[in-house]
């Protein structure tokens, strides 16, 4: 039985050598030469892969997402019926967004887009010292890359607060869930930060709404998703001062028309969905792992819950 890869050709290439490295036993077809379809047990793919196209394989037992996210696997038409997906877990693409979260609440707390006016207009003034125990951080989304990054901001001094869908606790981050939860925590957020799954119920959470309730001024930065932020809604609240700053990395759609306003806007950070990047070799493991325990009729790791969407 084979193993069915798709994603751009020459990430393929390493995905193949990646997996092989473990298993050289695996046999590796490359989309769109998969062969006999009967042959395919597992597909492993970028998120970019036609989910119907996935129903032509009539043995297939597990699929995997080349990424954290999952959300463009499970729309419709989603996965064929009764096939898990797995989703990665990664201590590279985790640590990734740590960094990127860092530099970009560093970025903020620390006066950069305003420094980086006073150089361009050649003036040299010294702004107010920055507080780090004062600035304080809401997280959307504690989970693997939430807690992570909500460890960073701790281990610098920021008070760190942190919104998940169920109850939670983290050690020295003060916790909220459900909506009135989200409305308690981003109105102390001096500097919010998404780091959510886009399901159905997460869709659209930065709006005029949300950018209303955080102290004037405040910070917003998106590691998350494209589709959890309003554009115009942010462009708005820049406007009128109420968010100072966003930092984004993930857009709708992406690429970002060449047109869109966040390109030249000064108060706007942007970088292009590269936050957190796979690394093959990095990933490999548990996916290898996961199609011996798909063989062996074992409990898979890192599955997605098609009832909420992450
Ligand atoms: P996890 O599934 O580990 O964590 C998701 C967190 O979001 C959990 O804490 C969960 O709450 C919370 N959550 C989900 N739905 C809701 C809701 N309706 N209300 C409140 N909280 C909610 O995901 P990861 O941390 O691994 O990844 C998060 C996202 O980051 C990915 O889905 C992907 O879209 C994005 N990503 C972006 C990358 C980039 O390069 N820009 C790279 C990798 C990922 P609970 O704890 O209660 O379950």
């Amino acid at each position: 039985m084979a193993v069915l890869l798709s994603t751009k050709p020459a990430a393929m290439q390493v995905w193949r050598d990646a997996l092989l490295a473990l298993d050289p036993a695996l046999e590796i077809r490359m989309f769109p030469d998969a062969g006999d379809p009967a042959g395919i047990e597992a597909a492993v793919v970028w998120t970019s892969h036609d989910m119907a196209e996935l129903r032509r394989y009539p043995n297939l037992k597990l699929i995997v997402s080349m990424g954290a996210g999952v959300d463009h696997l499970l729309r419709p038409p989603g996965p064929p019926p009764g096939i898990p997906v797995a989703r990665l877990v990664d201590r590279m693409l985790t640590s990734q967004m740590g960094e990127w979260v860092l530099l970009n609440v560093l970025r903020f707390h620390r006066q950069d887009l305003e420094y980086r006016a006073l150089q361009s207009a050649r003036i040299w003034e010294e702004l107010p010292a920055p507080v780090t125990a004062e600035r304080r951080i809401g997280i959307l989304g504690l989970g693997e890359l939430g807690r992570h990054a909500a460890g960073l901001l701790r281990g610098l001094g920021f008070p760190v607060m942190g919104w998940t869908r169920r109850p939670r606790t983290m050690e020295g981050v003060e916790t909220f869930h459900g909506a009135e939860g989200l409305a308690a925590m981003a109105a102390r957020s001096d500097i919010l930060i998404c780091l959510l799954p886009l399901t159905p119920e997460t869709r659209g959470v930065m709006n005029a709404r949300l950018f209303g309730l955080l102290p004037p001024g405040a910070f917003v930065i998106n590691g998350a998703r494209g589709g959890h932020l309003v554009d115009a809604d942010l462009l708005a609240a820049l406007e009128a001062g109420q968010v100072a700053g966003a930092a984004l990395d993930v857009f709708q759609p992406e690429p970002l028309p060449p047109d869109h306003p966040f390109w030249g806007h000064p108060k706007v950070i942007m970088t292009p969905h590269a936050a957190s990047i796979t690394i093959p070799a990095s990933a490999a493991p548990q996916v290898v792992e996961n199609i011996h325990r798909a063989r062996a009729g074992q409990p898979l790791l890192n599955l997605v819950d098609f009832s909420t969407g992450y």
